[in-house]
């Protein structure tokens, strides 16, 4: 049987382990250090932790790190890996340095259910779930894992759909001794899967972006089949009945599909339907891909769509993509690399 992986318990699970062997509090300080919070990529370079607890601990363990199997680095800095998932495919993540902020892009499965008919990974159906030890190490593995301090699970997947394994993730990512990560620095997108929404918001982990695409149930139905059994008239009422605790935010996104979703009335049903809530729209321009026919909209069509949503009382920016060239943008990701 293949030995399990260390990278990606929870500290507690990491204390039980090192405490099972014999080991201190502080070597489990020490391992926990290691794997979060350094760039050590093999037990015998843990020169602290005792050469017998690291015996025992590799008797028993596999470290569980993955370098990325490529990358592809984009004319706008973005530099986009690629994961070996074993079994079930690869994923993609994103890095996208900044001024102050570098953001990490993450997957969180390899391919997607939803079926959004704007949407690369969507089309490409799904192959399988990351572990959370998969998913956190998109951020470890990467030579930029100490500049990032932003992180998006925007990439591959639907993080509801894989929501234990997020979550735990989402634990580690957070927890003082894992990566210490700020919980207002990550946030997850999702279509609002109820359930695990509901879970979400009972004890939320990180910001919330709602991928909203359109205010009228049949037409965002017909672009995003989860509107049938999750309506976002639910998530929105979710949502304020259970206000995210500050500094925690709720966004939604909005896709901008050239001559479909930006006439003036869809800019006053959003006011409508957003009323009540102290948040913002983030406008994203289509990204153009080989599986669907939409188009990206104009400036023009851009500016005035933006004109109305703030007649209708809702703030909206719009978020150009960054990766175009490498297919690294929102919705453009099928785990091919290139
Ligand atoms: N599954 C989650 C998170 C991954 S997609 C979700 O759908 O929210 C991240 C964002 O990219 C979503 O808002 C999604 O609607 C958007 N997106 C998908 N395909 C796109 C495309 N071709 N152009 C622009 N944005 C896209
Ligand atoms: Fe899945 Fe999100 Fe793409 Fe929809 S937009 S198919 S939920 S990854």
């Amino acid at each position: 049987m293949e030995r399990p992986l260390l990278f990606g318990l929870h500290p507690d699970d990491i204390s039980h382990v090192v405490r099972s062997l014999g080991g201190t509090a502080q070597h489990v300080r020490q391992l926990c250090r290691y794997l979060y919070r350094s760039g050590v990529s093999e037990f015998d370079q843990m020169a602290d932790i005792p050469k017998w607890l690291r015996a025992e601990l590799l008797a028993r363990y596999q470290l569980g790190l993955a370098v990325p199997k490529s990358f592809s680095q984009s004319a706008d800095a973005t530099v986009k890996y690629l994961f070996a998932i074993e079994g079930k495919g690869d994923v993609e993540a994103a890095y996208m340095p900044g001024a102050k902020r570098n953001t990490l892009c993450v997957s969180t499965q390899v391919g997607c259910r939803m079926g959004c008919s704007f949407c690369m990974t969507g089309t490409i159906g799904f192959k399988g779930n990351p572990s959370a030890s998969h998913i956190l190490n998109q951020l470890r593995s990467i030579p930029q894992r100490s500049l990032v301090n932003r992180l998006v699970l925007m990439g591959m997947g639907e993080p509801l759909d894989n929501w234990d394994e997020v979550k735990l993730a989402l634990s580690i990512l957070t927890s003082n001794m894992g990566f210490a990560f700020g919980a207002a620095n990550i946030t997850l997108s999702t279509v609002g899967l109820h359930g695990a929404l509901a879970d979400f918001l009972s004890n939320p982990p990180c910001n919330l972006a709602i991928s909203l695409h359109s205010p009228f149930p049949d037409e965002r139905f017909g672009i995003m089949p989860i509107e049938r059994s999750n309506p976002i008239a639910q998530t929105i009422a979710a949502i304020k009945q259970n206000p995210l605790p500050k500094p925690l935010r709720v966004s939604f996104e909005y896709v901008a599909l050239g001559g479909v979703n930006t006439t003036p009335s869809h800019a006053k049903a959003l006011g409508e339907l957003l009323s009540g809530l102290r948040t913002h729209i983030n406008i994203i321009p289509w990204n153009q891909h080989e599986n669907a026919a939409y188009s990206t909209p104009t400036a023009d069509e851009l500016q005035s769509f933006i004109g109305a949503l703030n007649r209708s009382g809702v703030i909206a920016s719009v978020r150009e993509s960054r990766g175009k060239d490498i297919a690294a943008a929102c919705g453009q990701m099928a785990g091919r690399g290139r």
